[in-house]
């Protein structure tokens, strides 16, 4: 399977000089989307994962299937303001702009180790977020999986720590 031709790019969006790789654009394929949940199944199958944390809101259908495949929970962050409960926060620099993601605090369970689930790592920022709610609570990381790296942005120095993964890289436009 050729995931690289599966993913839609698009110059410029949101803004002038980014490149956007649009992992929606795998979700509309099923040939590729089972291959990239399957790749995902595999590489954290005999891992000691207890829960999967996907992050709002693409990488919400990478973390449903495999917390599924897995037997464990699928825990959201949600960016600011749509969960119901009480809640944990934590904000950070984008590639562009700024935002501020929240987790259920009960479903945060100390001691539990997490897996970072989203479509694509660029500078780490948003990972590094959820992994600092996740060390707050007493919890540990697992491990983080993202379908699309971007190792130019240099990720490697917020997140190195936590073993990302990932199926496919690029190297700048
Ligand atoms: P970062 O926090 O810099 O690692 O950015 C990762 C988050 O921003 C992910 O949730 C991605 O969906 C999104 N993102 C950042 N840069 C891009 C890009 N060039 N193409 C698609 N999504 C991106």
């Amino acid at each position: 399977m050729n995931l690289d031709a599966a993913i839609r790019k698009v110059p410029d969006f949101p803004k002038p000089g980014i490149l956007f790789y649009d992992v929606t654009s795998i979700f509309t394929n099923p040939a590729a989307f089972s291959f990239a949940v399957s790749k995902s199944v595999e590489l954290y199958k005999g891992e000691k994962v207890d829960g999967i944390i996907a992050i709002e809101s693409r990488g919400f259908l990478l973390g449903a299937p495999l917390a599924l495949a897995l037997g464990v929970p699928c825990v959201l962050a949600r960016k600011k303001g749509k969960l119901p409960g009480k809640t944990i926060e934590e904000s950070y620099a984008l590639e562009y702009g700024e935002a501020t993601l929240q987790i259920h605090v009960e479903d945060l369970t100390a001691g539990k180790r997490w897996l970072i689930i989203d479509d694509l790592i660029a500078t780490g920022g948003t990972v590094e977020a959820v992994a600092k709610m996740i060390e707050r609570q007493g919890a540990s990381v697992a491990g983080v999986f993202g379908v699309i790296a971007l190792p130019f942005l240099n990720f490697a120095a917020k997140i190195g720590k936590y073993n990302p993964k990932w199926l496919v890289e690029y190297h700048g436009e």
